[in-house]
């Protein structure tokens, strides 16, 4: 099965996408986390991406579609994946097609996880991820169930995004809603948008992006 989560920063799309990945057997595609790595790692697109990023904008189209290009040609993509980040834009999402094309693989669904704006500063600016398994949690929302440990794998370290900040927030919706979002006419021309409350919990966007994807 390949599915695209689809939506605002903040929306839920890391963490559903968790979820999905560990339901179904299928890979979950970060194009945020292998960004994230390549700037831990100091490699030259790490260095190349690290402003931009910072800054809440956008990674050129040709750097995300080469990168998304090379990692799904990994043998673990064949029996699926969940794509959480990508793609962002129109040439991303042409490109996507073509690749899948040549593969004769296609997309099941896209899952829009609806929400409002006024919801997602506090979302975002609480969120932290397990520096050891990537779990999300949150401050208000999800905490750990035994403070400072992790509930997936019981680490004890945790890490902040940088760019999870007031400031760049308003950055990253306004690519989302300028860039982003006019991406949902193209795949509902194709017939594979469900769309999903993002603003109720976890288990609930969850349980509703299940019973759609069971249905595939
Ligand atoms: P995310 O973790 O998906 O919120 O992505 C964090 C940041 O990485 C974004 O604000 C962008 O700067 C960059 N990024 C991630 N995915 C893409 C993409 N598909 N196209 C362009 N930039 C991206």
């Amino acid at each position: 099965m390949n599915v695209i989560l689809f939506g605002p920063p903040g929306a839920g799309k890391g963490t559903q996408a968790q979820l999905l990945a560990k339901r179904y057997g299928i890979v979950h595609l970060s194009t945020g986390d292998m960004l994230r790595q390549a700037v831990a790692s100091g490699s030259a697109l790490g260095q190349t991406v690290q402003k931009i990023m910072a800054a809440g904008t956008l990674v050129p189209d040709d750097i995300m579609i080469e990168l998304i290009a090379e990692r799904i040609d990994a043998p673990d993509c064949a029996n699926g994946f969940v794509l959480d980040g990508f793609p962002r834009t129109t040439p991303q999402a042409e490109a996507l097609d073509a690749m899948l094309a040549e593969k004769e693989m296609s997309l099941d669904r896209v899952i829009w996880i609806e929400i409002d704006d006024a919801i997602l500063v506090d979302r975002i600016s609480g969120r932290f991820n397990c520096a050891e398994c990537g779990a999300g949690f949150h401050d208000s929302f999800h905490r750990p169930k035994v403070e400072g440990v992790c509930d997936g794998c019981g680490a004890r370290e945790f890490s902040r995004r940088k760019d999870d900040n007031a400031e760049t927030v308003k950055a990253r919706l306004a690519a989302y809603h300028e860039q982003t979002a006019p991406l949902l006419p193209y795949y509902r021309s194709k017939s594979i948008v469900e769309t999903v409350d993002g603003s109720t919990q976890i288990s609930d966007v969850a349980g509703r992006i299940e019973t759609i994807l069971d249905g595939v």
